[in-house]
């Protein structure tokens, strides 16, 4: 089954039609999609989010494309939640007005702490924290998936946005907690996430593939299901990289154990 786990068409107020991202799906050969819009969050005002107090009313209409399209494609509802320890509360909050098919689990660090990051901060304190973070939102029960693993990188393509001062970093420095964290994925059975959302210029480059082709490499060492998610934010996105990703030689793995899971 070819299955894209991960979008955002902003389904209560979207800038294009939901059915668009269907329908792309459909045309791409897609047997089922997750749609999974961002939770409401009080320290982000990101206009791709479902606004506060709407979760339900996305969560019904999610549900009501799902009977509307089961001739054609399978829907299933998630929804992505951003992990951090301070917003626990919103996120059992949001969590409760729904029973979703698919939790991402997601760590959009320089959200919560923008004030480390408005300097020029080394490179590797930078991913510390993202990588600490990332291990507690995987132990932390929430979640069905680790979402884009390592999307801190994110922040050093747009340097005028966070000036990192390079020191030369690789995640060979956190090879440890990386190590830990799949660790984690495993014994909780988790998905863990092949998202090509940072390739969207160059998408001949799996470098920038998350997780990096290295982690993926170690993941693939453990009993570890994967999931892909294209993080459409716009519906010419959806399925996106899917059929470059099946000709790789360390990705295609990954969504051979995808394509099979149950
Ligand atoms: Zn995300
Ligand atoms: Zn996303």
């Amino acid at each position: 089954m070819r299955k894209d786990y991960h979008m955002h068409p902003r389904v209560i107020e979207g800038y294009e039609r939901v059915e668009k991202f269907i329908e792309t799906a459909i045309n791409n050969n897609f047997d089922e999609i997750c749609i999974t819009d961002h939770m409401p969050l009080s320290t982000s005002s990101a206009a791709d989010r479902i606004a506060r107090g709407k979760v339900s009313e996305y969560y019904k209409k999610v549900r009501d494309l799902s009977e509307i399209y089961k001739d054609k494609i399978s829907i299933k509802c998630g929804i992505e939640i951003d992990y951090h320890p301070s917003v626990v509360g919103e996120i059992e909050e949001v969590l409760s007005q729904g029973d979703f098919d698919f939790v991402l689990g997601s760590t959009h660090m320089q959200l919560f702490a923008p004030h480390l990051f408005d300097g020029n901060h080394k490179y590797t304190e930078f991913a510390d924290l993202a990588w600490e973070n990332t291990l507690l939102a995987a132990k932390s029960g929430y979640f069905t998936t680790i979402s884009h693993l390592d999307m801190f990188r994110w922040a050093f393509t747009i340097p005028e946005r966070f000036p990192l001062v390079n020191d030369g970093y690789t995640e060979d420095y956190h090879r440890d907690i990386i190590e830990e964290i799949l660790d984690v994925i495993e014994d909780k059975n988790l998905y863990l996430e092949i998202n090509p959302h940072l390739a969207w210029k160059n998408e001949k480059n799996f470098e920038l593939v998350y997780p990096h082709p290295d982690i993926v490499k170690s993941a693939l060492n453990r009993n570890i299901k994967f999931s892909y998610g294209s993080d459409a934010h716009v519906a010419s996105q959806v399925g996106k990289m899917y059929d470059m990703l099946k000709e790789h030689t360390i990705y295609s793995k990954a969504l051979d154990i995808w394509e099979n899971v149950k």
